[in-house]
This record gives C-alpha cells, sequence and structure tokens, in this order.
C-alpha cells in the first residue's frame, strides 16, 4: 500500500446516491465495502463527512435565516450522516468510532486527537462528525484540519467526477484532466477543488490531496494502493 494513514473527505451529497435529499442506504452500503477492502489491508481509516444531503448554513441563510443557527444545523447534519455510515461500517463487520467536534456525549465521543489516533492504530475506522465545531467553516476544512492533526499521510476526496480539469467537463467537451497538478497551479487557473480555506491549509501544510471518483467501485482501493486515477494536488 502507498499510503498506511489517510483521511478520506465524502461529501453529504455522494450519500444521497440518486435521490435529492437525505441516505441512500445502498449508497451507503457501497461505500462500507469499499472502505472495509482497505482496512483488510491494514490501512489506518479516518472518515469526513459532509452535511449537503441534509442542510448547508449558507442555503439557510439565503432564505433569511441567522447563518450560525443554519450552520449549527448543518454541523448536527454531518452527524447524522456519520452515524449513518458507522452504522453501514458496523454492518459489514468493520469497527468504527465517531467522534463528534460538538459534544453530543450519548450519540458520539467528543474528538480527542491522541484518543482517534489510538483508534487508528487499533485498526478502527475514526469518523469525524461536527465538522470544525465552528460555524463560517466546512466540511472541507475539517478534512485538512484532522488530516493534519493525526498526521494522515493524505486526503482523499471522493467526488463523482473522476479528477481535476480545466474546465467543468459536464459542460466543455475539451475540458483537459490532470493527473498531477501543484498547488499554485490550482490558484493561479482558479480551478476549484476545495474552498481556498481548506486549500490553502493543506498547502501550507503540505498535505497532498487526490480528487477521484468514490462512486466506482475498487477505486478507493487502487488510489490507496498508488495506482494513478483521479488527480494528484502536491508541492
Ligand atoms: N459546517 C459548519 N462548520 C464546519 C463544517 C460544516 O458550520 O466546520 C456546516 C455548514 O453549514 C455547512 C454544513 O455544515 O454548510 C455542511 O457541511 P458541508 O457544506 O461542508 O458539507 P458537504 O458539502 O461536504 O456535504
Amino acid at each position: 500500500m502507498q499510503y498506511n494513514r489517510i483521511l478520506l473527505k465524502l461529501s453529504g451529497e455522494a450519500l444521497m446516491g440518486k435521490r435529492q435529499y437525505g441516505i441512500d442506504p445502498e449508497r451507503l452500503q457501497e461505500y462500507a465495502q469499499e472502505i472495509k477492502q482497505i482496512i483488510e489491508k491494514g490501512v489506518e481509516v479516518a472518515i469526513v463527512i459532509g452535511g449537503g444531503n441534509i442542510f448547508r448554513g449558507v442555503a439557510g441563510a439565503s432564505r433569511g435565516m441567522d447563518r450560525v443557527q443554519g450552520d449549527h444545523m448543518g454541523m448536527l447534519a454531518t452527524v447524522i450522516n456519520g452515524l449513518a455510515l458507522q452504522s453501514a461500517l458496523e454492518d459489514e463487520g468493520v469497527p468504527t468510532r465517531l467522534q463528534s467536534a460538538i459534544k453530543i456525549n450519548e450519540v458520539a465521543e467528543p474528538f480527542i486527537r491522541r484518543k482517534a489516533m489510538r483508534h487508528l492504530e487499533k485498526g478502527r475506522v475514526v469518523i469525524f462528525g461536527g465538522g470544525t465545531g465552528n460555524p463560517y467553516f466546512t466540511t472541507d476544512s475539517a478534512a485538512v484540519l484532522r488530516a493534519i492533526e493525526i498526521s494522515a499521510d493524505v486526503i482523499l476526496k471522493g467526488t463523482r467526477v473522476d479528477g481535476i480539469y480545466s474546465s467543468d467537463p459536464e459542460k466543455n467537451r475539451d475540458a483537459i484532466k490532470f493527473d498531477f497538478i501543484s498547488f499554485d497551479d490550482v490558484l493561479s487557473k482558479g480551478l476549484k477543488v476545495m474552498d481556498t480555506t481548506a486549500f490553502t491549509l493543506s498547502q501550507e501544510n503540505e498535505l497532498p490531496i487526490i480528487v477521484f471518483d468514490m462512486n466506482k467501485k475498487g477505486n478507493l482501493m487502487k488510489v490507496v494502493s498508488g495506482e494513478s486515477i483521479g488527480t494528484k494536488v502536491n508541492l
């Protein structure tokens, strides 16, 4: 395996499958099976899950809701998704712990870095819910933050496109896919990988990001074993 400890970022929308809202149990099961395969190879897996399939603070704010209130709802949405993913992984026999950035002790452990690292060493998947615990941030920022904190080798951003393109491949047939790209080139070309806060945090801490299509069976294993699929953003 190319990577020993990874942080997998899954967006909330990825959990919707073909639905318009919420969680698709089949998609969840597929993801759990993909994750199980890399756990069996001894890879240490931490996951940050988004909440966009349930609620986003900015969406609430655009309809007049207080932004902070909406962000609290978004953070709770990530805990709901974390619980769903935990349950799907445990159905596959994968041991897990859910740690939350906001205190919700009856439901999830609080985020404690040393504990998280101990769980990983024992082969448990650690799911980080609640984002960063702060409004005005995203779960991409949480993913980078947690990845740095636990010294992950790489952040894997599972999406529905198979990498980073020179322009939107769904709109432009001439769009070119990059296999590798530098942080500087992403910024100078104005490409969108993560929000700027998350992206620069990754760059400053020299944490590589791989963007890949998580919906294709076997892709997660390929990425972790070092096959060149998706796009790798590096220094
Ligand atoms: N959120 C937040 N602070 C964080 C992470 C998330 O307030 O550190 C809230 C925010 O409202 C966000 C929502 O949770 O819109 C869901 O997270 P995100 O939009 O990152 O989910 P994704 O797009 O990955 O599904």
